[in-house]
């Protein structure tokens, strides 16, 4: 077993005060990393420290520009140390090395991203109204905390570090318990690249204990969450208490369309990286597949023939396009949502097992698998599994497919296949969806926001003013008047 790795507390790498735990390789369940648990005692200490770092002229009072260049440095060291970043996150929770190369790329585009919104984001001088100017301006909130889940370590955390540290807060980042590393070096690399003591605290462990000694902290004046919808919500009541603002991205159950006039191909193509792409284990995954009768009988069979293609296997090699699911635990989860699919009616086309032999023995494999013959008020089609299973469902009318698309307590994302432009952009306007696809499926740019609807979620992530989210706004009154109020007028008469 590897040596215990310390954690970041205010700007020391120290054991935790909680319990020494391992982190272990989805693949084959090797150990990855021993580390110890921060405690409600170690997220008090971080966050006092974090209140000091923030005030501190050498990270209050720096430039704009001042700020950009650190973030500038950031993103340079992960693009200089990407291989490692990406090896380290396939081991961390079992993705294919492609996709993890991928998030770490799109990690430093993020850190560069909020660089170029730091230094360029403008205050204004609001119009007059009277004999004074007025202002509105942004300042940091101050601590601030980002509490991320497992599923892709270093872009959610990315998204949250990198916009925090442009407003100028100090930020208590909380990842999962089981994917602690690549928080940590993030950590390390804020450090080498001149972010002052203290600014940045990484906290692995359990949320029941220091995520909600974190959320309940009154110092702590955000909480920028992605992670499960109940646990959202109980974070929501949390802030409620403190009146505090929260960000959640929470999870989905995303209906992907595909019109009879589809180029079909691409259209296969985009649906089965939509479902399976990250083992079906991403908020976003387009788990529900509404087809044109016209068109479903020929579209599934190209699907399912697809699906069957797919290459499940080792996450080190560039060609595995599903890798290992999380833990044990997880796909024995899955494994109840397909049996219950099979209670519910459904028909297995492709998957509905786990693969057999070699590395699948030892690893948390599941083949990808797609359901038929189930409707849309189905558990299957309600619940968000966070696995590798599609359900189909045949449509006919519009205005009635919809209203299915729409039936769902989740509005995180939706996909739409059709060469029809006037179509697409009437569809896409009806959907209850944060993000709307045509034509593709899960490309993402930081330029451009991000967030759910109903129960996915509260808040925008990402674009420009993605910044604003960490900050106050305030407004500046500057009295302009030669003449005093008429208020203390000494010596008059009365
Ligand atoms: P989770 O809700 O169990 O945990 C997320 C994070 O919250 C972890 O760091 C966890 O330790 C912490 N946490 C748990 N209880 C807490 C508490 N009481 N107080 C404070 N923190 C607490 O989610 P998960 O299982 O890690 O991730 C899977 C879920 O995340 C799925 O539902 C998925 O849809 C969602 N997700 C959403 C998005 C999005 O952008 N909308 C992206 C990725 C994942």
């Amino acid at each position: 077993m590897s040596d215990v790795q310390p954690i970041f507390i205010g700007g020391e790498w120290r054991a935790g005060r909680g319990k020494v735990y391992a982190t272990r390789y989805p693949a084959d369940d090797t150990v990855n990393a021993e580390l110890t648990a921060a405690t409600a005692e170690d997220a008090n200490e971080a966050i006092e420290a974090a209140d000091a770092a923030w005030r501190r002229p050498n990270w209050r009072d720096i430039k704009p520009h001042e700020r950009a260049g650190i973030l500038h440095r950031i993103a340079g060291l992960i693009r200089e140390r990407s291989e490692d970043l990406a090896q380290m996150q396939r081991r961390d929770n079992g993705k294919p090395i492609t996709e993890t190369r991928a998030l770490v790329a799109s990690a430093a585009g993020t850190f560069q991203f909020f660089a170029a919104a730091c230094e360029t984001l403008e205050e204004t001088i609001t119009p007059p109204r009277g004999d004074f100017l007025t202002f509105s301006i942004n300042d940091p909130m101050g601590v601030v905390a980002a509490i991320t889940p497992w599923n892709s370590p270093i872009a959610s955390e990315a998204q949250k570090l990198a916009p925090a540290l442009a407003a100028g807060c100090a930020v208590i980042l909380k990842p999962a318990e089981i994917t602690p590393l690549l928080a940590l070096e993030l950590g390390r690399i804020c450090e080498q690249a001149g972010v002052p003591k203290g600014v940045v605290s990484v906290l692995p462990g359990k949320g029941s204990i220091v995520g909600d000694a974190i959320v309940r902290h009154p110092k702590v004046r955000k909480v920028a969450f992605t992670g499960g919808t109940t646990t959202g919500r109980a974070l929501a009541h949390a802030a409620a208490e403190k009146l505090m603002p929260v960000s959640l991205e929470l999870g989905g159950k995303s209906p992907t369309i595909v019109f009879e006039d589809a180029d079909i191909d691409h259209a296969v193509a985009g649906v089965l990286f939509g479902i399976f792409s990250s083992s079906g284990e991403s908020c976003i995954a387009g788990s529900r597949l509404f087809v044109h009768k016209k068109i479903h009988k020929e579209f599934m069979q190209r699907l399912v023939e697809a699906t069957k293609a797919l290459r499940v296997g080792d996450p080190v090699d560039v060609k595995t396009q599903m890798g290992p699911l999380i833990s044990s635990s997880h796909r024995a989860s899955i494994e109840s949502y397909v049996e219950l699919g099979l209670k519910e009616g459904g028909k297995i086309l492709a998957g509905g097992t786990r693969p057999t032999g070699g590395l699948y023995d030892k690893g948390w494999f599941y083949l990808p698998t797609v359901f038929e013959g189930l409707s849309n008020n189905a558990r299957l089609c309600q619940e968000e599994i966070f696995g590798p299973v599609l359900v189909t469902l045949p449509w006919e009318d519009e205005d009635d497919l919809i209203a299915q698309a729409n039936d769902s307590v989740y509005g995180l994302a939706a996909g739409l296949w059709t060469r029809d432009f006037r179509r697409a952009w009437r569809v896409a306007r009806r959907l209850e969806a944060g993000t709307a696809w045509i034509n593709t499926y899960k490309l993402f740019s930081v330029s451009t926001p991000f967030g759910g609807l109903k129960e996915s979620g509260l808040g925008r992530e990402k674009g420009r003013l993605g910044i604003l989210q960490y900050m106050d706004q305030k407004s500046l009154y500057f009295g302009m008047n030669e003449n005093p109020l008429p208020w203390a007028e000494v010596g008059s008469k009365h």
